[in-house]
């Protein structure tokens, strides 16, 4: 029976790694499967991708005309897919009988969902919690952003670029450094 997966979980949890190795796999034993990203891909390098979804598409539609004879499809950064586009997934999966395994993150860096992840959470028959770890070795649950090295609680919901990088944080740890921030902030040291 064809499935909507969703394995989530913070930053740092290779998740691009696992799809990629999954799609070795399945191209081992002669099955077809397909490798998507939505077009706002947090990758850089997005040639590693069969194709990139555009934010207005109908994935369904897309899959019906062009690849109806794939076994699975994996997406790659699927929190950043709009809440349309996941229902339209598992229409993929009930009536196009294709497997889809969507990798994401659950959060931002401020612990809001991203709305492709929330409505993977609500719509998924299979739920898989990647797992990663906080630098305290507690399981990490949300992501925090550092700008220039910096923590920081500010800014756009996506951001990328040479200065900004995550990190994965438990949730004592995340709250510890949201608190420091905001009394450097009240402050004025920041
Ligand atoms: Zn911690």
């Amino acid at each position: 029976m064809s499935r909507l997966a969703f394995q989530y979980g913070t930053v740092h949890t290779e998740k691009s790694k696992h799809a990629f190795s999954i799609k070795r796999k399945f191209l081992k034993h002669h099955l077809s499967v397909i490798l998507m990203a939505p077009i706002m891909t947090h990758q850089e390098d997005i040639s590693k991708y069969d194709y990139l979804i555009s934010k207005d598409e109908n994935i369904y539609l897309t899959l019906k005309k062009q690849f109806l004879n794939t076994r699975l499809l994996i997406i790659d950064d699927a929190h950043l897919l709009s809440e349309v586009q996941v229902d339209e997934l598992l229409q993929v999966a009930i009536s196009l009988h294709i497997s889809v395994l969507c990798l994401g993150l659950r959060t931002d860096f401020r612990t809001s969902g991203f709305s492709g992840a929330r409505r993977l959470l609500e719509l998924s028959q299979v739920l898989i919690e990647s797992p990663s770890y906080c630098e305290c070795g507690q399981k990490a649950l949300f992501s925090v952003r550092k700008e220039k090295g910096k923590i920081t609680f500010c800014g756009e919901k996506i951001l990328k670029g040479d200065s900004i990088c995550y990190e994965a944080l438990c949730p004592a740890c995340y709250y510890r450094k949201l608190i420091h921030y905001k009394r450097l902030k009240q402050s004025g040291r920041l």
